[in-house]
């Protein structure tokens, strides 16, 4: 069992997400918890390529992405391996995630630990937009918050 933690901060949005797997070529099992979402919106949910957020989430550079594909949803073939949806908050602005995703992993020169877990500001389009943007970034907006995903206690 494989096991890494991502502690997420920014203005408002706190959470932690924890990722799971079993070995090498098992599905990543993501849970966690947020508060300071905003209510009843749906915000994209994705790894950044670096573990570097020393000029805050910027750093963390695009959507670790080490296929050279398109942005997608998490069920799409064609997607980048960061892209992991969207957060739905209650109204209160909270919310908790528990999914599994199999183009992820924790080991391998694919791992995402040292990666950054960035939430957005924005609704991932999820690729499906019209402009061109929505191939690259799903039109997600702001950097809202962000972490680096580290090895967690077994
Ligand atoms: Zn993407």
């Amino acid at each position: 069992m494989i096991k890494a933690k991502c502690v997420v901060e920014g203005t408002s949005i706190k959470g932690t997400v924890f990722f799971t797997q079993e070995n090498s070529n098992s599905p990543v099992r993501v849970t966690g918890a947020f508060i300071g979402l905003r209510a009843s919106v749906q915000q994209g949910f994705t790894i950044y390529e670096f573990g570097d957020i020393t000029n805050g989430c910027l750093s963390a550079g695009e959507h670790y992405n080490p296929f050279g594909k398109t942005h997608g949803a998490p069920a799409d073939e064609e997607r980048h391996v960061g892209d992991l949806g969207n957060i739905l908050a209650s109204v209160s602005g909270k919310a908790t995630i528990n999914f599994t995703d199999t183009m992820i992993s924790l080991t391998g020169p694919q791992s995402i630990i040292g990666r950054t877990v960035v939430v957005h500001g924005d609704r991932d389009d999820l690729g499906l937009g019209e402009d061109e943007t929505s191939k690259t970034t799903g039109n997600a907006g702001s950097l809202e918050a962000c972490g680096i995903i580290g090895i967690a206690e077994v």
